[in-house]
């Protein structure tokens, strides 16, 4: 069977190969080791990062961007240790998704995140009931972030700007 891949396709995927550590894509020869050993993939059946590296490898650039696929990766590098390749999918996963936020197709969840780090310094805000579990847990109050710092950092990046303009 013969399967053409399209130019858009090749281009897509040749993005993705830019990336460090994400340049040894073609290796893959779909073993499979990097979703039997994959946490995420243990609990969530539609999350395969051998099937990641596959949509790849065919540009179905569509079919990664859409839904919070990308967004399942905890980036423990399980996979990055264990395929016998050296593909590394979590660098794969890295490089969609950058693409995804050059692209402004940033997950809704994700941009508020990040947003919130710029605002509060944390992805969260921390108030006296969290400072009181780390009393008891013997921790002093989490650090006061640098709040203005921190989004001044995001901002000169590109990093901020990207984020505040995905419409997903
Ligand atoms: S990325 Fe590596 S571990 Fe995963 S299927 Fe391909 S060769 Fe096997
Ligand atoms: S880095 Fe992501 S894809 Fe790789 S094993 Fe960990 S959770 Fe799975």
């Amino acid at each position: 069977m013969t399967i053409t891949v399209s130019r858009e396709a090749k281009e897509f995927r040749r993005k993705v190969m830019e990336t460090p550590g994400a340049e040894k894509l073609m290796r893959c020869y779909q073993c499979g080791t990097c979703t039997a050993d994959c946490p995420i993939a243990k609990r969530v059946p539609e999350f395969r990062p051998r099937q990641i590296a596959r949509l790849v490898m065919y540009g179905q650039k569509e079919r990664l961007m859409e839904g919070d696929l990308l967004y399942l990766c905890a980036g423990c590098y399980t996979c990055y240790e264990h395929c016998p390749q050296e593909v590394h999918v979590s660098e794969i996963v890295s490089a969609l998704r950058r693409i995804s936020l050059d692209e402004g197709h940033l997950l809704p969840g994700f941009k508020a995140l990040m947003e919130g780090v710029a605002e509060m310094g944390y992805i969260y805000e921390i108030d006296e009931f969290e400072n009181e579990m780390r009393e008891d847990d013997g921790l002093p109050p989490a650090p006061v972030p640098d709040t203005d710092g921190i989004e001044a950092v995001m901002r000169a990046t590109g990093f901020l700007g990207k984020v505040e303009a995905s419409t997903r």
